[in-house]
């Protein structure tokens, strides 16, 4: 294990060359590049009391469940993927359980496979026309900008010689297909998503991989390497002065004969203050901060102030809020033949003042069950509902779900579960959400802008800050490996202004290269 250089003038003021802020996947990524490239003067900022951020695992029962990040998104050409195989994660004989789907309306009739996987079909070639709109030089209907717009008018196009009957079962199925599209993707409705830039996010080829001890596994290599003494957790930054004027920069010092002496903290180009009191002092600084933390706190956490234009890209994005809701039961009671029941909600017959009572409708938003294992349930719920489900106790949240798979299996037996976990993505004050999506109006222009690093006054040379973490990603944002490859990015950027000779960009990665859609696909077997 390398050894640290972090300096500790005094119990309160630490000294180092480089600070990385927030220890998610793109902070470990971040030391470990600066690791393998000789530089051991780093010290890594995280305000909880763990490593990790939104990768992150509980202990239920006898299971171990996934809060954050579960599949790996793709095989080739994902640094993830590759870390885990390096690391023996990854089972290449295991071959996955048949996905067994059943679809059924609130009176507890299930719609039969035909209908739900014409729909599916239908509904991924409406996706894949919206994608399509990025790379070709084709304009969407006047008026259309969203992608659930687009696909509602293909939807409503598709339906409409139907028998009423007919037509009304497929809206449902679509109306249930787009729910899960916002847990896909992150956002409230898929109404707030470009249609143009649906097609910036990259998917790797090779499905969705899950690892047998789960994704949080992959933490253990990424983190193995990186001294203890190095990572500060409890540490909540509460202010980053990057451009101290008179402090001398650093630039060279590392390979010319010139070594910058510094006595004092204001010596320092840069300084991050934590809750706790800590000062840490440096020359450059790696900010991992998560969009949805910078959303609520770019604006008072940076002196001097971030340009406006990232802070309006940061405002531009879209960092929506995606939840589970885990259940435990004592003995399974779900057919062993199904492994995930959609639920076709009929929100239209709503009256319109209940459609906006969140106290009455927030459950709807619960768009399937599935199976982790016989007796834990998975459900997914996403944007206003779920940040309204966190406010709720998992007593409510149990109830709510129980009264709901009695409904739809039309079953009132169906028996209480012993435990409920629900995650709260968005109350949790160091993520704000859970991942970025691009909102109408925004684009891959808003990611480009907030990675572009701070400099001190106008000399593009004094590199003070560079940005890493998912929403840095251009095409690979939401995702872990999106993560991994910018920490890695923002790290050499450093490494770069540092040394006169610039270095290559190493892409080989012992551990490792990137992703998918982390949403089970539908087996249509
Ligand atoms: C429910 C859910 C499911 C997901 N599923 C998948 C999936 O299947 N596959 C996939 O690839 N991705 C998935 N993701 C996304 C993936 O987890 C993230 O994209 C990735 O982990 C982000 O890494 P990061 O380093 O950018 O951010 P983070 O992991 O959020 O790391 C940022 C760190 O900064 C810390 N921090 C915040 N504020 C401060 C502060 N003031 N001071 C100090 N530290 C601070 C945080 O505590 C955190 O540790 C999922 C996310 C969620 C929420």
């Amino acid at each position: 294990m390398a050894e640290s250089s972090t300096r500790d003038s005094d119990d309160d003021q630490i000294y180092s060359k480089i600070i990385i802020i927030g220890a998610g996947m793109a902070g470990l990524a971040a030391a470990n590049h600066f690791l393998k490239n000789g530089e051991t003067d780093f010290v890594l900022l995280e305000a909880r009391g763990r490593i990790g951020g939104r990768i992150v695992a509980i202990e239920m029962g006898n299971e171990k469940i996934e809060l954050g990040a579960n599949w790996i998104h793709g095989v080739l050409g994902n640094p993830i993927f590759e870390l885990a195989m390096a690391n023996g994660l990854i089972d290449i004989i295991s071959v996955p359980k048949p996905h067994k789907v059943v679809a059924a309306m609130e009176d507890g009739k299930q719609v039969p496979f035909q209908v739900l996987q014409e729909i599916y079909e239908a509904y991924v070639c409406f996706l894949r026309r919206c994608e399509e709109y990025f790379l070709s030089a084709y304009s969407p209907p006047e008026g259309v900008d969203s992608v659930g717009a687009h696909i509602a008018l293909e939807a409503h196009l598709y339906l409409s010689s139907l028998p009423p009957e007919e037509r009304r079962r497929r809206e449902l199925l679509f109306d249930c297909l787009l729910k899960r599209e916002t847990c896909i993707t992150g956002c409230d409705t898929m109404d707030e998503v470009d249609l143009l830039e649906m097609g910036s996010y990259a998917e790797l080829q090779g499905g969705n991989i899950s690892l047998p001890q789960g994704y949080s596994a992959i933490l253990e290599p990424v983190a193995r390497h990186i001294p203890k003494n190095c990572i500060r957790t409890r540490h909540i930054v509460s202010c980053i002065r990057w451009d101290n004027a008179d402090a001398t920069d650093g630039t060279d010092s590392d390979d010319s004969d010139r070594t910058v002496i510094r006595s004092t903290a204001k010596d320092w180009p840069v300084e991050v203050c934590c809750e706790n009191g800590k000062k840490f002092f440096a020359e450059k600084i790696v900010c991992t901060l998560p969009l949805g933390v910078l959303k609520e706190k770019a604006r008072e956490l940076f002196k001097p102030p971030l340009p406006t234009s990232k802070l309006d890209a940061i405002d531009r994005l879209l960092f929506g809020t995606v939840d589970k809701i885990f259940l435990e039961y004592e003995r399974p009671f779900l057919n062993p033949g199904i492994s995930e029941i959609m639920l076709l909600w009929d929100d239209r017959s709503l009256p319109e003042a209940e459609k906006e009572d969140l106290s009455k409708t927030w459950f709807r938003k619960i768009y399937s069950f599935s199976k982790v294992s016989d007796t834990l349930l998975l459900g997914w719920i996403s944007g206003n509902a779920a940040e309204y489900m966190e406010r709720l106790s998992t007593k409510e949240v149990a109830e709510a779900c129980t009264s709901i798979l009695r409904r739809f299996l039309n079953d009132p037996f169906v028996p209480v579960p012993k435990s409920c976990v629900t995650t709260s993505w968005h109350s949790q004050p160091f993520s704000r959400g859970s991942y970025t999506a691009i909102a109408v109006g925004a684009g891959q222009m808003d990611i480009e802008t907030i990675v572009e690093p701070l400099h001190s006054g106008d000399d593009a040379t004094n590199l003070r800050v560079t940005f890493a973490g998912e929403h840095t990603h251009s095409s690979f944002y939401s995702t872990v490996h999106g993560a991994y490859l910018t920490g890695r990015r923002a790290a050499q950027t450093i490494l770069d202004s540092r040394k006169k000779k610039k270095q290559p960009l190493s892409l080989s990665c012992e551990e490792t290269s990137d992703l998918s859609s982390w949403i089970q696909g539908i087996s249509l077997d």
